[in-house]
């Protein structure tokens, strides 16, 4: 997931030093019925690492959710990596439906989400639907691009 696809513009004031989310939820933004602290919190702090791309997935959202931009940019595979986030701070990303995953396997190195991300702002509201890569870089499951559908 990339705001880049939507929204084209990006603000050179944010850096991607900031790693201390505002306002942490008590509910996790990414769906599961977990506290935030317990699930993508942990990977956020790097307490945990996803084992799977849906997981992966999920804390990205939720990256995006709480403003992580830190953690969005690590878990983005180098090649396609932005210099930073630049999201909308007036953007809240409300919810995400996980539509099917491949690659969840402990032998995979490449897999893929469909999903729905469900945002709002100023009064409207959308969704983004897109089918994203991941793959194993040094290990670790990052996210490698996403092509969008309507
Ligand atoms: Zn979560």
């Amino acid at each position: 997931m990339s705001r880049r696809t939507r929204r084209p513009h990006q603000s050179a004031s944010r850096t991607a030093s900031r790693n201390a989310p505002d306002g942490a939820p008590r509910d996790c933004p990414c769906g599961l019925p977990a506290a935030y602290d317990a699930c993508c919190g942990r990977l956020h702090r790097g307490e945990a690492t996803a084992a799977t791309p849906e997981q992966l997935m999920r804390s990205r959202f939720s990256a995006f959710a709480v403003h992580d931009d830190a953690y969005l940019l690590r878990s983005w595979h180098p090649t396609t990596r932005p210099p930073a986030i630049g999201a909308d701070p007036a953007l809240r990303w409300v919810r995400l439906d996980i539509l099917g995953s491949t690659g969840g396997g402990p032998f995979h190195t490449e897999g893929t989400v469909e999903f729905r991300a469900h945002w709002a702002e100023r009064g409207r509201t959308g969704e983004l639907h897109e089918q994203s890569r991941f793959v194993r870089h040094d290990g670790a499951w990052v996210y490698l691009d996403g092509v969008v559908s309507d």
